[in-house]
């Protein structure tokens, strides 16, 4: 007896044809005895279209985040009351549940919730009585009883703390791709399937912009000790394991992956001066307003009149709120200019090799001076190495820097 929770995202049960497949492929391929958890993402693009329903009504709907999650939650319920009835429609009892009815319990942060809690003793009920047990992802509820989601890409996350949660066997994640590659296979034709990737190398890829894993998700892998197969809804091959360690054989790499992030706005704030609590100021304010903030340099402008500029990196999503911070804080600093610069991508290279290995940053560096792309900002961390560039080239920045890693065999 396998206890499996298997997450099935947007893609994979875009149309009503779609479910009925991956339904029958779960009864072909489970055991008698087998307890399947199923956690599924709204069908398609649903989320995207409930958020432009939204805009409709206020070009800025996330003022409104409780009411963004009363709305977003409901594309993953019409999932799981249809892949319920597609169960049973093929002989085979099922029930399905949202999060809060599993017991997933959230934090108050409406749009970006975080899980506290999971106490899943009605699922744990519901298998014990034959049924396959289906549950939409990304949602759970806070102490209020309100519905709170957990940020885009948030069923990879409630598949993974539902496995630790429930003590599953494993956890597996079914999407459009194969597994995890060593680049967006959509961007990169060349890219490798990744056969076994550690939770850190993959956290840092997920953090990075490799969409096909949300973070958290990884880091709950983590604290659970749960290995997740990230594999192909549409074939049977096996995919990506995410776990503690290598196997040897696969010890042997550098560089596991090249990951990409367009949704990053540049911010200049020109024309300060350079003393002491300027950085403080700026970045406090961006804290207090809980803007996350990424890559920061600090330049010396002009060394006589002690001006200096700085500038940083935050996410698209928390643009509105980063703009009305550096409005009031330029003002009281003095600055000459906020300068807000959309368009750019961060690419990053990641791999636990790179420690202890002199000449990758070189080696990043000249496929992007080949391929004619000029760097904005450089940022390192143990396990990566980050360059912004403007946006334009991001296809080809991406490939160069493949290649020089993964050249063809
Ligand atoms: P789902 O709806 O199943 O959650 P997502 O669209 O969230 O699917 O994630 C799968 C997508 O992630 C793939 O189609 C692929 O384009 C993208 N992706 C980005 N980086 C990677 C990577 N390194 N390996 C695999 N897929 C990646
Ligand atoms: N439906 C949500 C989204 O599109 C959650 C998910 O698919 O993981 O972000
Ligand atoms: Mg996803």
């Amino acid at each position: 007896m396998a206890l499996i929770v298997k997450k099935f995202g947007g893609s994979s049960v875009a149309t009503t044809e779609k479910m009925m497949s991956v339904a029958k492929r779960i009864l072909e391929e489970k055991k008698d005895d087998d307890k399947i958890v199923m956690v599924v993402s709204a069908m398609g693009d649903t989320t995207d279209e409930l958020i432009s329903l939204a805009k409709g009504i206020n070009g800025e709907p996330y003022k409104f985040p409780r009411e963004m999650d009363m709305l977003l939650t409901t594309g993953e319920q019409v999932s799981i009351a249809l892949l319920s009835m597609a169960f049973q429609t093929l002989g085979h009892p099922a029930v399905s549940l949202t999060g809060p009815m599993v017991g997933l319990q959230t934090d108050s942060a409406y749009t970006k919730g975080r899980i506290l809690d999971i106490t899943p003793e009605r699922v744990h009920e519901e298998l014990n009585k034959g049924n396959i047990v289906v549950v939409a992802g990304f949602q759970g509820s806070n102490s209020l009883g309100d519905p709170v989601t957990l940020g885009r890409g948030g069923s990879d996350t409630s598949a993974v703390a539902l496995a630790g949660a429930l003590g599953a066997d494993s956890c597996e994640i079914y999407t459009d791709v194969e597994g995890v590659y060593s680049a967006d296979p959509r961007i990169v034709p060349s890219a490798r399937k990744i056969k076994e990737i550690t939770y850190s190398e993959m956290l840092e890829m997920a953090r990075l912009g490799a969409g096909v894993m949300q973070p958290r998700s990884v880091e709950m892998g983590e604290i659970f000790k749960i290995p997740i197969h990230v594999r192909s809804t549409f074939t049977k091959a096996s995919g990506t394991i995410i776990q503690g360690d290598y196997s040897m054989e696969e010890k042997s790499f550098v560089i596991r992956g090249v990951a990409h992030d367009e949704n990053v706005t540049k911010i200049a704030v020109l024309g300060i001066s350079d003393t002491p609590g300027i950085a403080h100021k700026i970045f406090d304010a961006l804290a207090k307003a809980n803007v996350d903030v990424d890559m920061i340099v600090q330049s010396m402008r002009n060394i006589e009149k002690n001006i200096t500029d700085m500038v940083f990196t935050v996410s698209n999503d928390d643009l509105t709120k980063a703009k009305e911070v550096m409005e009031t804080v330029a003002k009281e600093l003095n600055a000459s200019k906020v300068l807000i610069e959309e368009n750019v991508t961060k690419i990053s290279i990641v791999g636990a090799g790179m420690l202890g290995n002199p000449g990758i940053a070189a080696r990043m560096f000249g496929a992007l001076a080949k391929a004619g792309v000029n760097i904005e900002i450089i940022s390192t961390s143990e396990i990566s190495l980050s360059c912004l560039i403007k946006g334009g080239h991001v296809k080809e920045a991406v490939n160069a820097i493949h290649d020089e890693f993964f050249p063809n065999r």
